[in-house]
């Protein structure tokens, strides 16, 4: 009852501050304008995108998450009440191909204001293992969207949108300038250690829940073999556990990664099927239960190191 009773006025609070906003005519900001008290207002579709809104953005900027902590985003629903912030904000911050709920509210409610980051850097082709998506969940692209996992793709978003961000609000840009540079140097130590981490390793292939870490494998000379598709619900169908298992036996796999948010079933079984053992990768679709997407990605650095027998 008091979960409820919570809830109930957390969505009045929200009807309220909705209404008072579109109503306040002179007074309040403007529909668009996405101003809040002189921060500009952002709104961020999933946790890397809040990540590099909030470091970049800094003091002059509000930013408002539409995924919460611990929820995987892919199948994200919006409500009415995150809709009409979408149709104010001043920057939509989104990575399109990941949420085709956050796609079609930019798309209808906030085309001139949206940061898509899949546009900004090149794009790799859907993976060829576990493409399949059994539970027939659209993805209208035809590239694999999880540009965040190659620190250097972020870096170059996070580029992007201290420009973007200086282009929309003159008066701050140096701080937005110089917070997008103070990122890029973190993501490109952050690449360092990686490169260094995974190149002299005894096996370079990595058996995943879910397709996320394309761009990873891409970056540092990987092979990914993905036991689902793009979507980490989907339930691979037993010739798919199949197929992997004797992949994984003739790469002498040693571990099979599960992931923060979906049960790792699928790989506790494959794992006793060929004798592994499994590890946890974050693919830092949401916010880490303890820390940021930097000490995400050292702690999947470290996973990959002792799966992968890196010296
Ligand atoms: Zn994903």
């Amino acid at each position: 009852m008091h979960v409820r009773t919570a809830r109930l006025l957390t969505a009045l609070t929200a009807v309220l501050t909705v209404t008072t906003a579109c109503g306040s005519g002179q007074a309040g900001p403007a529909p668009g304008t996405g101003a809040q008290g002189g921060r500009t207002d952002i709104t961020a579709a999933m946790y890397p995108l809040q990540w590099l809104a909030e470091r970049i953005g800094g003091p002059d900027t509000a930013v408002t998450a539409l995924t919460k902590p611990g929820v995987e985003p892919h199948d994200l629903e919006l409500s009415p009440v995150q809709i009409a912030g979408i149709e104010r904000t001043g920057l939509v911050v989104y990575v399109k191909g990941v949420q085709p709920a956050v796609d079609e509210a930019v798309e209808q409610h906030a085309a001139d204001r949206g940061f898509d980051a899949a546009a900004l850097v090149k794009t790799l082709p859907l993976s060829d293992d576990g493409e399949e998506d059994e539970e027939g969940h659209a993805h209208d692209t035809s590239y694999d969207p999880h540009v965040w996992l190659d620190p250097t793709r972020m870096a170059a978003i996070a580029t992007k949108l201290g420009d973007r961000l200086a282009e929309a609000d003159p008066a701050h840009a140096k701080g937005y300038r110089d917070r997008a540079a103070a990122t890029v140097a973190d993501l490109t130590t952050l690449d360092g250690e990686m490169s260094r981490g995974l190149s002299t390793c005894s096996s370079r292939a990595i058996v995943t829940s879910h397709a996320a870490f394309g761009y990873l494998a891409d970056r540092y000379k990987l092979r990914q073999i993905g036991i689902t598709g793009l979507d980490p619900e989907a339930e691979p169908s037993p010739a798919r556990l199949a197929e992997v298992a004797n992949v994984a036996k003739q790469e002498k796999v040693t571990t099979i990664f599960s992931e923060t948010l979906v049960s790792p079933k699928v790989a506790e079984v494959l794992s006793r099927e060929i004798g592994a053992r499994t590890a946890v990768l974050d693919p830092v679709e949401s916010q880490p239960a303890n820390g940021d997407y930097l000490s995400a990605m050292r702690q999947n650095l470290s996973a990959l190191k002792t799966a992968l027998g890196c010296s």
